[in-house]
């Protein structure tokens, strides 16, 4: 059963972490609930021509290099049709899905109500390029809930956002250093390239050719959890850096949780050094709870960046912040930065009716108690199958890493096995269960997931757990 928590924590959590198990008797295997033994009907024959085919037109094959399952091997799944938790590939199976578009989906894919908002919005026209009436909306929804935006503009992509935030933060400080950690994602553009988390990661890529060495240059990076190096970078370089970015629950190394003090030190110290710190929220923004990772756990700081969740999957970015400081965007100042689509009504009217629907009280709650049980469920399955793994969840956010762990930090992240991830997620999908295609990514659950989902999901890894110790 699951019952929703009495409190919900405010505090950092520390990921639970256990070594391998094997039972007394010296067993590994759990007992079967799904026939293992049985053939696993996966015809997946149209994925893999559509894929064939797409591989002679798009590098890759793919819009985005995460999709792609180069790290877990095997032929990426072709999508059909995506409704409430569930996606169907082309070749008619169903998958639980815990990607959920890599984010946005946290009400459950295709939602109705967001759906017949977006079809009156449709008749209305797709972009105005002028003002319009749907922006101030969605931006005071942005501005109530997120405790640092007391102003924002609205981009098209978490990577403009990010690029932006950037250009910002040297505009207002006059400095050029920025400070990143090492595992974190923020975007594509050319001074985040820098010890890259997400797909970076996932493809073990060096920093990108084509990405001067002037540019990345002024980025310094440090350890995440590392309060330590950040002392010492601002020692380093005096009066030199605008400002430290981050992921205030790290995403695109896998799942990783700040340390008590971590986020409240950088805030400190970057107050101390006359430098800005930003929240990289386009994943946690509406995800980690209403107001963000800021509002869970208390810290407040002078940017923040979002995306995925504001857009209710459609393509959306924001930054936003001090008033003070947004006043130097144009055209109310000098930093130039602007975009064709940017706020168009469709992308706001979807944003709004997630947002709302995300506003009913209790959404944070049950989407707590469900990605609790679920990572519960599947910790415990790894430990019964004597497969190490440590992993944990904060609210609608989940990961786990096949090593004892704890895990604090990139570094850390790399002791995770994972070409044992690779079996596992190819089981997952075998028993309908859609995992990110990597063991350098989060999970997200939905308010569209039951708890017959959760359960079936945890039944799934028993299994593949099982198959992979
Ligand atoms: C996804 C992500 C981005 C990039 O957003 P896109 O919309 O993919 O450009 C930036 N920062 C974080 C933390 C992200 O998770």
């Amino acid at each position: 059963m699951l019952t929703p928590p009495a409190t919900v924590i405010q505090q950092p959590l520390t990921l639970a972490s256990e070594g391998p198990r094997v039972r007394k008797d010296g067993r590994r295997l759990v007992p079967l609930r799904f026939g293992l033994h049985d053939p696993v009907m996966h015809n997946t024959t149209r994925s893999h021509e559509i894929f064939a085919a797409a591989q002679r037109l798009m590098p890759g094959g793919v819009s985005s290099p995460v999709r792609a399952f180069k790290s877990v091997g095997g032929q990426p799944i072709v999508f059909d049709r995506v409704k409430g938790a569930y996606a169907w590939d082309v070749d008619g199976n169903r998958y639980i899905d815990y990607v959920g578009s890599w984010g946005p989906a946290i009400c459950g894919h295709a939602h109705p109500e967001v759906i017949g908002a977006l079809r009156e919005a449709l008749e209305k026209g797709t972009s105005f390029g002028a003002p319009c009436a749907l922006e101030n909306t969605l931006a005071e929804m942005v501005i109530d809930a997120v405790p640092s935006v007391e102003m924002v503009r609205f981009v098209n992509s978490g990577t403009e956002a990010c690029m932006a935030v950037l250009r910002l933060m040297r505009a207002f400080t006059g400095r050029e250093k920025v400070i990143k950690f090492e595992g974190c994602y923020h975007g594509h553009a050319d001074m985040f390239l820098v010890k890259a988390g997400s797909g970076v990661a996932t493809l073990g890529l060096p920093d990108s050719p084509g990405v001067p060495r002037s540019v990345t240059a002024n980025t310094l990076t440090a350890p995440y959890n590392c309060l330590e190096s950040v002392k010492a970078l601002f020692a380093e370089h005096p009066g030199e850096i605008a400002g430290v970015i981050l992921e205030p629950v790290v995403g695109n190394a896998g799942f990783i949780t700040p340390e008590p003090g971590f986020l409240e030190g950088l805030r400190e110290l970057t107050r101390e050094h006359g430098a800005l710190l930003v929240l990289d929220e386009v994943m946690t923004g509406f995800r980690i709870s209403y107001g963000g990772a800021q509002a869970k756990f208390g810290v407040t700081p002078d940017l923040t960046t979002l995306g995925k969740v504001i857009g209710g999957g459609l393509p959306v970015g924001a930054y936003g912040g001090r008033a003070d400081i947004m006043e130097m965007v144009a055209p109310a100042g000098p930093m130039y930065q602007a975009g064709t689509l940017s706020g168009n009504p469709l992308a706001m009217t979807a944003g709004i009716k997630t947002l709302e629907l995300l506003k009913q009280p209790g959404t944070y709650e049950r989407l707590e108690a469900i990605t609790q049980r679920l990572t519960a469920g599947l910790l415990e399955a790894a430990r019964e199958a004597g497969v190490p793994i440590c992993g944990g969840s904060v609210s609608a956010m989940f990961g786990f890493f096949l090593c004892p762990g704890p895990v604090r930090n990139f570094e850390e992240a790399k002791a995770t096995d994972t070409a044992r991830f690779a079996k596992l997620h190819r089981a997952m999908l075998e028993r309908g269960v859609y995992l990110a295609p990597s063991s350098y990514e989060a999970g997200f659950t939905s308010l569209a997931h039951s708890d017959a989902d959760v359960e079936a999901t945890i039944s799934a890894f028993q299994e593949a757990f099982a198959l992979v110790a």
